[in-house]
């Protein structure tokens, strides 16, 4: 979040039991720490962190809100079964990351897709350059059905994704397919800043 304060989250959550990783999910989770600690190291680095999520087949799994991602743990991450306009259903002892919904109804939209990795790519934001292939959001107040909304829809045919005054989204087919269109366009604004 660049401007908005944080205050939490925006919907109901319902727990629905726990959550016990697979050792394939932990090692995924360990990837999803080590990419978020990778675009720190590129600039892309506040209190909040951006967050990234992968699709499983009982949902999706993503950190919980407040995490810090300086100190991100495998016990940090919960499993999000289902999302409405109003309400998240989730399993773990988390309330899960504020943007839940958004990563969701984006996966929804895109149900080829495996990672979601947003990120706050203060790089991206501050250009002015436009290319053509990126789909550029107004600015929405975050973690807002409106934002989710906004974001599915532009999903369904554009991999990278700006939000303005806010963040950046990639679509990737695996964590590192997700993490390489980060980092491909930080790169491309960088060049043409
Ligand atoms: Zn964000």
């Amino acid at each position: 979040m660049s401007k908005e304060k944080y205050i939490g989250t925006k919907f109901n959550i319902v727990f629905v039991g726990d959550f016990h990783p697979t050792i394939r999910e932990k090692e995924s989770i360990k990837e999803m720490i080590k990419s978020g600690k990778a675009t720190a190291k590129m600039g892309m680095k506040d209190e909040n962190g951006g967050n990234i999520s992968i699709k499983t087949k009982e949902g999706l799994i993503i950190k919980r809100t407040g995490a810090h991602p300086d100190s991100l743990k495998i016990s940090d991450f919960v499993l999000v079964v289902q999302a409405d306009k109003d309400t998240v259903w989730v399993k773990g002892k988390y309330e899960p990351s504020s943007e839940s919904r958004l990563h969701y109804f984006v996966h929804q939209a895109r149900p080829e897709i495996k990672c979601v990795f947003h990120a706050h790519d203060f790089l991206v934001l501050k250009s002015k350059q436009r290319f053509k292939e990126v789909a550029f959001l107004k600015p929405y107040s975050y973690g807002t059905m409106e934002s989710a909304r906004a974001v599915a829809q532009v999903a369904k045919t554009h991999e990278y994704i700006v939000q303005e005054n806010h963040g950046v989204i990639a679509l990737g087919k695996n964590i590192k397919n997700a993490l390489d269109i980060i980092t491909k366009y930080h790169e491309k604004f960088k060049l043409s800043a």
